[in-house]
């Protein structure tokens, strides 16, 4: 089912969502079963499956010189979706991002997910490959999410990348995109980064999932800009728990976000990790609540590896 229609479903009952990554190359399954087994007991509607890019690693060769090489060390988001769809009977939302994807190849997998009965996308441009400052395209691929959105929307009005395929299948995808209540970073500024969002909507994206925020002053605030520029999709908020003291410089400098003093200075008074632990659970708790009772469509949980925290939390709101 589209997460649209979830939420259109629940009637203002908040709904929650779980975000995992692939395991690394050579893990099982498995691994990707005992991060979600102790949360399906809460329901989610839906979850969420990253995507992540080749990278470019230099591999000694026996003669002692370097080679530049390829390789990606998550891969199998379609088939995990496939295998949590088919394992808990729940929604799976993969991630598609514009680097590294030719348009083939893109179309081709968008393909793939509507054979396997897969609903929704969430469309990212995606960053640049971790060696690399700047993002760059491929030469036969999108430099935004916009275009990719647009391709998605296209293909769920039966137009294929080749013009002779006539009477081809519509797809009915619903399409989600990323939305930044700090502002992306290469944005020049909040109020152009928000018209790229905007443009991305009108393109024919049907709602927003927010990068990670401790603050749901930014939250609240990123919702009210967007509703004042027309936006009237569902804006999902995402929450990640913080857990470890070497987040805090990690965080911002990965995501561009900030922490705020109370939540920072907690964090630094902990002599140990359970300490730390207590504190980010707390936190991440009273965000939830905060924003249950603002009506937010669904909470999003950045599970990734660690489900403890978003456990003890869930525990108490459920
Ligand atoms: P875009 O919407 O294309 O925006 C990128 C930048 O370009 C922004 O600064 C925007 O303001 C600007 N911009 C947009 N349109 C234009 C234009 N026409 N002209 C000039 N500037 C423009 N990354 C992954 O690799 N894999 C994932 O699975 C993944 N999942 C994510 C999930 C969520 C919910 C979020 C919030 C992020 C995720 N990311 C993921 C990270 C994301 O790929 C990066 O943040 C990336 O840098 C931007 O992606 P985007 O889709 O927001 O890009």
């Amino acid at each position: 089912m589209k997460v649209t229609q979830h939420i259109k479903e629940a009637n203002g009952k908040p709904l929650f969502s779980f975000e995992i990554l692939p395991p690394v190359k050579g893990k099982s399954i498995e691994s990707i079963f005992k991060t979600l087994d102790p949360l399906m007991e809460f329901k989610p509607s839906f979850i969420n499956v990253t995507y992540h890019r080749s990278e470019q690693i230099f591999k000694k060769k026996k003669d002692g010189s370097f080679e530049r090489i390829d390789i990606r060390k998550r891969p199998g988001t379609v088939g995990i979706c496939a295998a949590i769809m088919n394992h808990y009977s729940v929604d799976a939302v993969p991630h598609l991002i514009c680097g590294g994807f030719t348009k083939d190849e893109t179309e081709n997998a968008l393909i793939d997910l509507n054979f396997l009965g897969i609903d929704n996308v969430l469309a990212l441009r995606g960053d640049p490959p971790k060696n690399e400052k700047y993002f760059s395209p491929d030469p036969h691929g999108h430099s935004y999410a916009i275009d990719l959105v647009k391709q998605i929307e296209m293909l769920n009005r039966g137009q294929y990348l080749e013009d002779d395929i006539d009477g081809g299948v519509h797809t009915d995808f619903c399409i989600g995109v990323a939305g930044y209540p700090e502002k992306h970073y290469e944005s020049p500024n909040p109020d152009l980064d928000l018209m790229f969002l905007k443009n991305k909507i009108d393109a024919g994206a049907d709602y927003i999932t927010t990068q990670m925020f401790f603050d749901n002053e930014k939250y609240h605030g990123f919702v009210k800009k967007c509703r004042e520029l027309n936006i009237d999709t569902p804006i999902i908020p995402g929450l990640k728990p913080l857990t470890s003291i070497k987040q805090l410089s990690a965080i911002p400098s990965f995501f561009h976000v900030d922490i705020p003093n109370e939540l920072a200075l907690e964090m630094m008074k902990c002599k140990n990790d359970k300490d730390m632990e207590l504190v980010g659970t707390e936190w991440l708790l009273a965000q939830t609540k905060d924003l249950i009772s603002a009506g937010a469509p669904v909470i999003h949980f950045y599970t990734l590896g660690k489900p403890q925290v978003v456990y003890n939390v869930m525990k108490q709101i459920l």
